[in-house]
């Protein structure tokens, strides 16, 4: 433990310090943002110390204002931020000011590589850093209710010094930052570029930002009661009557140029929310989403509104442009909706205010009902917040349909939050036909657009009475896959549904409009035909029993049962899963999922049923041959070969991909006609080419399996 005034030395942790000396070395032009970043930061300390004071007043005893100070001193050339907010320990100070890296480090440097600005520092949780932009040394005095003050210190190059403050300088609580600006950044102590600064980045912040404001005065040198005497007089509105006798004095005295200082408040505005929504404009409504925010670009739609009646509150929602580089980040805390009470801010992220997948609406709420001394604990159980929930997610909903109006923005908007819609699907039962209408997949009659479910509902064919869905890895993956052969053929429309996340909407949606939704790749897919077309399948299904039956034994375990397909066209086969358990893509994702009990797996793991289809001539060879000979070899082989090749077409991987590889490559040396023993006599001894496997009764095909 260091004794008071000790200096203790640490080093940054490796990717701050990368970080540093990207911000120090870099060329960029908009160094303005550190200020903004700073006082943000102030704000966020005073939001927390708020918070505490509400449920223990005592907190506020050492500072009862609270406020954020700015003090531009041009002998020094020094900018200091002081704000009374909750301050920090000395252990507070190591971590978060250089020893601990949050994930955004990283990811801002990355950003930046990738030609990202400077002023989204502050989206990714490393703005204090910002202030390297503008300072070559800072110094940071701090005092937390819990420690002692203490001093950071660092000019970057690695480290960075904490001490006990022993000065005697009293904050009572709060951070007081003192930025030694670079030489070529003395703008920053110009009052008038200050005043601008926090009018455009932080007008909207809810404490009082003042500026320490120099005044020159011309004064006379007079004596000191005629002054006193004179100011009395003005302040009693007399200063006409003595005017012509105060110039004729002023010309005999000498002029002088006094200095005062007075704290200047620079943001007056009332709270946004408060004021009618006709009276904002647009770049008001920007910038107050982005001092909310620290979003660099502005918001692509916005919602302000009130309840009113039993309940009362008020409220401002935004959807931003893009999603934040963490928007599924489970570890990180969301940071979505302000709460206020009576215009006291609450708190930030009040989770009881708006469901998981909304969280990418930021904005405020301000309750004119909720008590102030509200806990988190509390807030569970209180049903004002239950209302007030279920109207931000209606309002919600509403803001998203507004959106869809505009092709552009909606386009823009499903990019960035279409799994949280499907999210929502999963998760909000009340919501869920409202959400659905929401929903785009590419099809395979939509082109390059995606279409929208009620679209789709308007192209459906006569007759067809489903809608039609196949899950997969990707577009391409799924657009030419056999699956889809039959309902092309038939001229019905396939959804494409590529992401993980829309295994597990559509398994909640399961119908819409009344339509049910059908898997293609699943079983039970039955699609209307003629009595003509009834009675051919009836006819090819006898003909194709004995190879099913045959099919089935060489397979055994490998699928459930081999049935004649209904919904291939041209390929020989594929393999479709129950209709209730994972279809081919959610095992994959299942499989991605390493942690996964792997018991659940085995329950749900798909039971494949192989269809075959009867009208591929590889199938009626397989079926003549089978029925030349039940224990034909090369059928076996052939039939193995294509189990393997389904599980890909169809979209399952491969537990043994060398036994697969190995057949084919026979395959291969059968179609160059490669004799075995000259190629690789080693390493495929065991295997001989399929001819001889299909002469020869009792080779060793067998061990191949
Ligand atoms: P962010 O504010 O996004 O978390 P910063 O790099 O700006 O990231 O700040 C890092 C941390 O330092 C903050 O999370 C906070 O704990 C602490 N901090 C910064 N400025 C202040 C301040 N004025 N008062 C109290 N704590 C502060």
């Amino acid at each position: 433990m260091a004794e008071g005034g000790e200096v203790e030395t640490f080093a940054f942790q490796a990717e701050i310090n990368q970080l540093l000396s990207l911000i120090i070395n870099t060329f960029y032009s908009n160094k303005e943002i550190f200020l903004r970043e700073i006082i943000s930061n102030s704000s966020d300390a005073l939001d927390k110390i708020r918070f505490e004071s509400l449920t223990d007043k005592s907190k506020l005893d050492a500072q009862p204002e609270l406020f954020i100070h700015i003090i531009p001193d041009k002998t020094n050339n020094s900018l200091t931020i002081i704000d009374s907010g909750i301050g920090m320990t000395k252990s507070d100070l190591v971590n978060n000011l250089g020893t601990i890296a949050r994930s955004g480090t990283k990811e801002f440097m990355e950003a930046l590589a990738a030609g990202a600005d400077v002023s989204m520092i502050g989206q990714f949780g490393v703005g204090f850093y910002s202030a390297y932009l503008v300072a070559e040394k800072v110094i940071v005095t701090t005092k937390h209710n819990d420690d002692e003050q203490y001093i950071w210190e660092s000019q970057a190059g690695g480290s960075f010094t904490v001490t006990r403050d022993t000065s005697g300088e009293v904050l009572g609580r709060g951070t007081k930052i003192t930025m030694l600006l670079k030489d070529d950044q003395l703008e920053y102590l110009e009052e008038r570029r200050l005043k601008d600064l926090v009018k455009k980045h932080s007008e909207f912040i809810s404490y009082p930002i003042s500026l320490w404001t120099e005044k020159t005065t011309e004064k006379e040198v007079s004596d000191d009661e005629e002054e006193e005497e004179k100011e009395k007089k003005e302040e009693e509105g007399t200063v006409e009557e003595v005017d012509e006798e105060k110039e004729k004095e002023e010309k005999k005295k000498k002029k002088i140029k006094e200095v005062s200082h007075e704290w200047s408040l620079v943001n007056k505005q009332k709270p946004i929310w408060m004021r009618k929504p006709e009276d904002i404009t647009k770049e008001e409504y920007a910038a107050f989403y982005k001092s909310l925010t620290n979003d660099w670009e502005e918001h692509l739609a916005v919602k302000h509104f009130s309840v009113e009646g039993q309940l009362e509150f008020k409220a401002v929602l935004f959807v931003p442009k893009r999603a934040p580089f963490d928007l599924f980040d489970t570890k990180k805390k969301l940071n979505n909706i302000k709460l206020y009470v009576r215009r006291v801010f609450i708190m930030d992220n009040c989770e009881e205010l708006i469901p998981e997948y909304l969280s990418f609406v930021k904005g405020v709420v301000d309750s004119e009902d909720l008590p102030l001394n509200i806990s988190r604990e509390t807030l569970q159980q209180n049903k004002i917040l239950k209302v007030i929930r279920k109207n931000l997610v209606k309002k919600c909903v509403e803001l998203f349909f507004e959106i869809a109006e505009n092709k552009e923005d909606y386009n823009k908007f499903y990019e960035a939050f279409s799994k949280n819609l499907k999210l929502g699907i999963h998760e909000d039962s009340q919501n869920r036909s409202k959400i659905a209408d929401l929903l785009r997949y590419h099809s395979t009659k939509s082109g390059d657009e995606m279409t929208s479910l009620k679209d789709y509902v308007t192209r459906m064919k006569e007759g067809q009475k489903d809608i039609y869905y196949i899950t997969g890895e990707s577009k391409k993956a799924v657009e030419n896959s056999p699956f889809l052969e039959r309902l092309k053929k038939k001229g019905y429309e396939v959804l494409f549904m590529v992401e993980a996340i829309d295994e597990y909407a559509i398994g909640q949606l399961k119908e819409y409009e009344g339509k049910k939704l059908v898997s293609a790749t699943k079983e039970g897919l039955k699609l209307e035909e003629s009595e003509d077309e009834k009675k051919k399948k009836e006819e090819l299904k006898s003909l194709f029993d004995g190879l099913c039956k045959v099919i089935k034994d060489i397979l055994g375990d490998k699928v459930e049962k081999v049935v004649v397909s209904d919904r291939v066209v041209d390929s020989p086969c594929c393999l479709v899963t129950g209709e209730y358990g994972w279809t081919a893509n959610m095992e994959r994702i299942m499989k991605a999922q390493a942690l996964r009990d792997s018991s659940m797996s085995s329950y749900m793991s798909s039971k494949k049923t192989m269809e075959i289809n009867p009208e591929n001539p590889i199938m009626d060879e397989l079926r003549k041959r089978a029925e030349a000979d039940k224990n034909d070899k090369s059928v076996k082989d052939l039939v193995l070969l294509m189990y393997e090749t389904a599980l890909l077409t169809s979209g399952f991987s491969l537990d043994d991909p060398n036994t697969f590889g190995n057949r084919i490559h026979r395959m291969m040396k059968l179609g160059l006609s490669i004799d075995e023993d000259e190629s690789l006599p080693d390493t495929d001894a065991e295997m001989p080419p399929l001819e001889e496997a299909a002469d020869a009764e009792g080779s060793k095909m067998e061990e191949v399996d």
